[in-house]
């Protein structure tokens, strides 16, 4: 059987060093907001070319928070919209509803998944503070184009980077575009943890001190409030983990890129469409994902051949039991995505006879 992602195998890579790691931040007696998870802020902003990383809790504590702190520092307030793609993992939608905002669902580029400029801009009214891009299944969204239009019209970007660590775009990476960029570290993620982490970016000295002190209680003096804050904070043993598997992130990368080149060139399949490329410096190929209109029998077939597949994501946010009140609103660009595609596995650790597996299978599917 080819797993679609083998964690076990990604972490054993760096057993020694991750194992080392663990024992010096118990030995060390200090576990929440130490050395570990400030020298994990620095390197990461490094990585991003930001001025500032912010560790948190999550993925979606990150997106909370930045909006969260946007309202706290005036920018935002209840009932202001915020665009951002129909077809995203729900998490990016819960922090803006979380926030009181709303969210304004906007179709994607068909052949990316990403925002689309063109309906950006389309969407855009009196109420609209602020552009939500998520780059999703890694590929960078349009963010030149992006810029341009929150400039204009004085928007704020956020960018849900959980699926795009180390994406550039004319050597910009990823967290580097908007006002300020979310990242999980979720252990499946490209950057994992061995439990739950995330950060925020960004370049503006402002928030990221706003954010220190939200996600500590809004305390950024001990015993002193600012803001009624939460507790979200990255644990020193799992920044320590992050500190050893961030050096390797560009080397995975460079091997998710280097099978995912293996799947375009081999699979040929006319009943299964392969991932529109931008520009090959722009995706870091979280997710490799396919359409097909005969999805499930796909999927089946594979499952067959000892190809274990996943669906992102099988329902859309408007779909779901949790936004009933948008579940007769119609996004037919991001159904149809939702029933049709399909995610192979991606694996920097996956062998080339998997990889060769994985391409014959898919070209042997026959409806
Ligand atoms: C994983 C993910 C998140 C949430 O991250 P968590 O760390 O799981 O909270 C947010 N947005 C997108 C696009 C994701 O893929």
């Amino acid at each position: 059987m080819i797993n679609f992602l083998d964690l076990k195998a990604i972490n054993n890579q760096y057993q020694q060093e991750l194992k080392d790691a663990c024992v010096r931040v118990i030995d060390s007696g200090w576990y929440i907001m130490g050395n570990e998870l400030t020298q994990f802020e620095t390197e990461f902003a490094a990585y991003c070319g930001t001025k500032h990383a912010i560790g948190v809790a999550n993925g979606l504590d990150a997106l909370i928070l930045t909006l969260r702190a946007w309202k706290e520092l005036g920018k935002l307030q209840a009932g202001d919209e915020v665009i951002v793609q129909a077809n995203t993992y729900i998490a990016s939608v819960l922090a803006i509803t979380e926030n009181d905002l709303v969210p304004v669902l906007v179709e994607p580029n068909p052949a990316t998944y990403n925002l689309d400029p063109t309906t950006v801009a389309a969407a855009i009214t009196a109420k609209t503070k602020a552009i939500l891009p998520v780059h999703l299944y890694g590929q960078l969204s349009p963010m030149p184009e992006i810029m341009a239009i929150a400039k204009k019209h004085n928007l704020l970007v956020l960018e849900d980077c959980a699926q795009a660590h180390g994406a550039e775009i004319n050597g910009q990476r990823a967290g580097n575009w908007g006002n300020a960029a979310s990242f999980s570290f979720y252990p499946g993620k490209n950057l994992g943890a061995l439990g739950d982490a995330g950060a925020i970016t960004t370049n503006d000295d402002e928030l990221a001190r706003t954010l220190k002190a939200l996600r500590n209680y809004g305390s950024h003096k001990k015993y002193e409030n600012l803001y009624q804050g939460v507790n979200s904070r990255l644990d020193e043993i799992q920044a320590a983990m992050l500190r050893v598997k961030l050096p390797y992130l560009e080397a995975e990368t460079i091997r998710r890129q280097k099978i995912s080149q293996a799947y375009r060139s081999g699979i040929t399949n006319p009943l299964v469409t392969l991932p529109h490329v931008i520009d090959e410096l722009a995706h870091v190929w979280h997710l490799f994902v396919v359409r097909c209109e005969q999805r499930e029998a796909l999927q089946a077939y594979l499952a067959e051949q000892g190809v274990q597949t996943l669906i992102h994501y099988p329902v859309a946010p408007h779909k779901q039991q949790a936004y009933s009140q948008w579940n007769n609103i119609s996004l037919p660009v991001t159904e149809e995505i939702h029933q049709q595609v399909l995610s192979l596995p991606l694996d920097p650790t996956m062998s080339e006879e998997a990889v060769a597996q994985v391409i014959a299978a898919v070209n042997g599917f026959n409806a």
